[in-house]
């Protein structure tokens, strides 16, 4: 791929970084002086949304050919997020996940730690909490997933907890994500999966017609509007989260999983409606059942990381999220068609 950065740029390894939230870090890292190498193999991702940086096509849980890559590159941090990533699917399919999610990253891991790898960062995610006892969740609160997703993700950090405490030059940061959403701001990059489930996603491509009806999974859930709540945070912010954990560690922070949220729930329906208001189409909607593992609210209590990393973006209102997230829907359409 080509990219505007001298040789003299630090190489840094992204495992995912064609997806959907590595290919905006890919952009950022790029941005900060950074030259992303990319891990990916392609089964999610796209090469096309790497807009620098360049492109390995592979497995992060080839230990081997990962261990010489980073020697070869003389890599010394690693950004994560290669995963699967859907909660309904572990249900149905748990070895899968903890094959791609939890051993994979052991066997990175394993080739980071003998290729002198200095930092880490792991795309950890808020399914580690299961359901929470009180909402916003801290970090100190228990670690119970009730998915095999969720609990995927819990063993990589429980393995890189571990793996730090025995090497005292290898450290790392887990951010546990609430609900990425939304777009590149400049509509370059966005969310492109094969088979989209996020909502956000659902309802924007039902309202292009891509979908006859946008299904709302749960209405007698105990919340307010009776559907379940999310933390949804610009992908954009979750991208600069990124950027400011490699300057923790840089500067010496210790190796800790951090909330990436906002601190601010919306409902399914609060979603709806936004992407009606912002499409100003008002696309069917239909109520389901519950998605099973899906717990009732997960919103963040994001001050942790506001005070030990800085990142405070402000909050912004869901329909500009959403309509981030419209733009991107409406370019890939046209793409496609
Ligand atoms: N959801 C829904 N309809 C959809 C997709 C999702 O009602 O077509 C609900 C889902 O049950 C959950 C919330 O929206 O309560 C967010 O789901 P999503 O898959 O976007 O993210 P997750 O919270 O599972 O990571």
């Amino acid at each position: 791929m080509n990219s505007p950065k001298t040789p003299s740029a630090e190489p840094i390894l992204v495992t995912g970084g064609a997806g959907y939230i590595g290919s905006h870090v890919v952009r950022d890292l790029d941005a900060k002086g950074y030259f992303p190498v990319v891990l990916d193999d392609l089964s999610s991702g796209h090469a096309e949304a790497m807009l620098c940086g360049e492109l390995v096509r592979g497995d992060a849980g080839d230990t081997e050919r990962v261990g010489a890559l980073i020697r070869a590159r003389g890599i010394r941090r690693v950004l994560h997020f290669a995963a699967f990533i859907q909660v309904e699917e572990s249900v149905a399919e748990p070895l899968k996940y903890y094959e791609n999610n939890s051993f994979n990253c052991l066997r990175l891991l394993k080739a980071c730690l003998a290729s002198g790898v200095k930092s880490f960062i792991f795309s950890s995610s808020a399914a580690v909490y299961g359901i929470p006892g009180t909402i916003p969740v801290a970090e100190t609160a228990p670690l119970l997933p009730i998915n095999p997703y969720g609990a995927s993700k819990l063993v990589s950090e429980m393995l890189l907890r571990d793996a730090a405490a025995s090497r005292p030059g290898f450290r790392y940061v887990a951010l546990r994500y609430f609900n990425a959403a939304g777009a590149d701001r400049l509509a370059r990059l966005g969310q492109d999966y094969r088979k989209p489930t996020h909502l956000l996603t659902r309802a924007l491509k039902t309202a292009l017609g891509r979908f006859p009806c946008l299904e709302v999974f749960g209405d007698d859930y105990p919340t307010a509007d009776g559907t379940a709540v999310r933390d949804y945070i610009h992908v954009d912010d979750l991208s600069s989260a990124h950027l400011k954990a490699l300057e923790y560690l840089e500067n010496g922070g210790e190796s800790r999983a951090f909330n990436c949220g906002y601190g601010v729930g919306h409902s399914v329906l609060d979603v709806v409606a936004a992407a009606k208001r912002v499409t100003g189409i008002d696309f069917p909607v239909v109520h389901a059942a519950r998605r099973p593992g899906d717990p009732a609210a997960l919103v963040a209590d994001p001050g942790l990381i506001r005070r030990e990393l800085g990142w405070a973006p402000p909050v912004p209102a869901l329909d500009e999220i959403v309509a981030s997230a419209w733009k991107w829907e409406q370019k890939l359409a046209a793409r496609k068609n």
